[in-house]
């Protein structure tokens, strides 16, 4: 174990006070993993440091996920009991800060029946949707990584350190050092994704048009009153800033549902369902993909394009710099988390409602009269080549260049 418990506390101090920026008085719901139980100490200690009124722990294990789904069947994995919903009554009351750590292995729920693992998802998740919908937006949460074994080792399958180095990866991304001040370090982040942010606002592109010698020849109509959003968010109810995932690099925004036309080439690998697709590219006609070709994987690129309605349309574009810590870490982490903030990218599937300036006020099928794109699903692939230009198109027509050679123009 080679990571400091000086970085260590450096880490847990920014997750708690710039991440979730726990407030005096509040509760704080901390989900974990079993294995990270001295991490979660740390974390504890920070947030009562920070004035926390009551900090509440939901512990969790890959291993017993697995054994569940192995062991248990699936009316009894999808009920939802009246403890677990009193529970979340209680969260609706308390609206705590929540801090989620993950730490999950890529291949947790490998050869688990994949119809299964979804119908229990589903229904769970449609009991849990009120008590979701109640919460979202008055509260502060944030999502950060702590390595485990299992994770380091599909990142590194031959190395003997694979835990330390998933461990500097991860602080690198989130900008901890031994010498340098984090916090400090946050603030310029996130003042330069803000004010990145507001000139994409200002400028009121119509349309972004996206092209590479890999063959990348793309254009997306944006929603006229969408937001380019990034970085932070604000609890509606009491005004604390915090940042919802830790990482973060992307400014992103929601396009024109059915609105593209063109070819995208993806520059990673991406990992769906725990497998891979690989050197692949999407054709859209009229907003919807009509093809894909992959070196590996295609069958799952089909059945993912399928998965419903508005699977095979857009829900998101976002602009990543290829300087990106992601980026120079140079590996695929499995995780989204990470991954989705190596370089540009696009998701497929499901599209932010929050992007449109009432947007939280919206219901979904209201969203997507307005543009917003819904599916089940919402997967990321990456399209920030090394050469990567985007031009912003303005209502007038004016062409104004965003990016070039995969940066900011
Ligand atoms: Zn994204």
């Amino acid at each position: 174990m080679s990571i400091s418990q000086n970085l260590l506390q450096k880490y847990a101090e920014l997750i708690v006070r710039t991440g979730a920026n726990v407030q005096p008085g509040q509760v704080v719901q901390l989900t974990i993993a079993v294995e990270q139980h001295a991490f979660a100490a740390l974390l504890i200690e920070e947030c009562y440091r920070a004035g926390a009124k009551k900090v509440n722990v939901d512990w969790t294990s890959d291993a017993k996920s697995r054994l569940d789904f192995l062991y248990a069947d699936q009316e009894t994995l999808s009920a939802v009991l009246p403890w677990e919903e009193a529970k979340m009554r209680q969260m609706v009351e308390d609206l705590p800060c929540r801090i989620f750590i993950t730490s999950e292995d890529p291949d947790a729920m490998r050869g688990i029946d994949a119809g299964k693992l979804s119908a229990v998802m589903q229904s769970r998740a449609a009991v849990r949707k009120p008590y979701r919908d109640a919460i979202e937006g008055k509260h502060q949460w944030v999502i950060a990584a702590h390595p485990s074994e299992k994770w380091a080792k599909k990142c590194f399958p031959d190395a003997e350190n694979a835990v330390d180095r998933l461990w500097d990866a991860i602080l690198a991304t989130v900008r901890v050092s031994e010498d340098a001040d984090p916090v400090a370090a946050w603030k310029a982040h996130t003042d330069f994704i803000e004010r990145k942010a507001a000139w994409l606002n200002d400028q009121r592109f119509t349309s972004l048009r996206y092209s590479s010698a890999n063959g990348t020849d793309f254009t997306v109509r944006l929603i006229p009153d969408a937001k380019w959003e990034g970085a932070g968010a604000v609890n509606a109810r009491n005004g604390a800033f915090y940042i919802p995932n830790m990482p973060t690099e992307e400014i992103f925004t929601s396009p024109l549902a059915g609105a593209c036309e063109g070819t995208l080439v993806a520059v990673k690998p991406l990992s769906w369902n725990s497998q891979l697709i690989e050197d692949f590219s999407i054709t859209f006609k009229d907003g919807r993909a009509v093809s894909c070709r992959a070196a590996k994987g295609q069958e799952l690129l089909e059945k993912m394009i399928r998965m419903d309605g508005g699977a095979a349309m857009l829900g998101e574009v976002a602009l990543v710099p290829k300087e990106s810590p992601v980026n120079r870490c140079g590996f695929l982490f499995y995780e989204t988390l990470f991954d989705e903030n190596a370089c540009c990218h696009c998701a497929l599937g499901m599209g932010f409602k929050e992007v449109l300036p009432d947007g939280d006020d919206l219901t979904m099928e209201q969203a997507k009269q307005r543009g917003i794109n819904d599916s089940i699903i919402h997967v990321d692939f990456m399209v920030g080549a090394d050469d990567l230009a985007i031009d912003g198109i303005r209502p007038d027509g004016t062409v104004v260049p965003v990016f070039r050679d995969g940066t900011w123009a």
